[in-house]
């Protein structure tokens, strides 16, 4: 893990990303080669106390779209159709390596095990995992890389929107529309809705 910590320019480009304030940001953990942030790592428990398991979050507006892409193109069930033996093994691999990244920020029993996008042995959520991909570099998550390397966005090719034109961000919101988990929903349900 190379986490580089968040300057106040840092929060507010992430914000303009998310479209709302960033909130308990630990550190940005990729960026473009402009050095605009496109992953941001999030305390695993929010002050509000929410658990937020994921600890990569995948805020560039370009990239998101280029993996949303992927994902309506129907490229997941084929990812995990790969998750047979040495890919498997790294994909557990990466799971555990996502748990530990995160729990160096505090370990938050609710997400105990719980990493992001599907990991251990489903792939749910390719922008959780392409942010686990980007954030770690190559050969960390299989599935995120090859993700990575079929989206029509690359971390080496600025699509930046400039400053000027990009929406300001008006207000305070929570960061995620994450439900929280104390309310109602079974833990893993909700989960599943704060992957992006
Ligand atoms: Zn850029």
């Amino acid at each position: 893990m190379s986490l580089e910590p968040a300057s106040a320019a840092d929060v507010a480009t992430v914000s303009r990303q998310l479209g709302r304030p960033a909130r308990d940001v630990v550190g940005i953990a990729a960026r473009c080669v402009c050095g605009a942030p496109t992953v941001v790592s999030t305390k695993p428990r929010l002050t509000d106390g929410t658990p937020f398991p994921t600890f990569y979050y995948l805020t560039h507006p370009a990239a998101t779209a280029a993996v949303s892409t992927l994902e309506a193109e129907g490229e997941m069930p084929g990812m995990a159709a790969m998750l047979v033996d040495e890919v498997a093994d790294e994909y557990r691999a990466a799971h555990e390596s996502y748990i530990a990244d995160r729990e160096a920020f505090g370990v938050v029993e609710e997400i105990s095990g719980i990493s992001a996008g599907g990991m251990p042995d489903r792939v749910k959520c390719l922008h959780a995992l392409v942010g686990h991909a980007l954030a770690a570099g190559p050969g960390v998550n299989p599935i995120g890389d090859l993700a990575l390397e079929r989206a029509a966005w690359s971390p080496t090719v600025c699509e930046c929107i400039p400053l000027a034109e990009a929406p300001s961000v008006a207000e305070a919101a929570p960061l995620a529309e994450a439900p929280s988990v104390a309310e109602a929903a079974p833990v893993a349900e909700a989960l599943e809705a704060s992957e992006q």
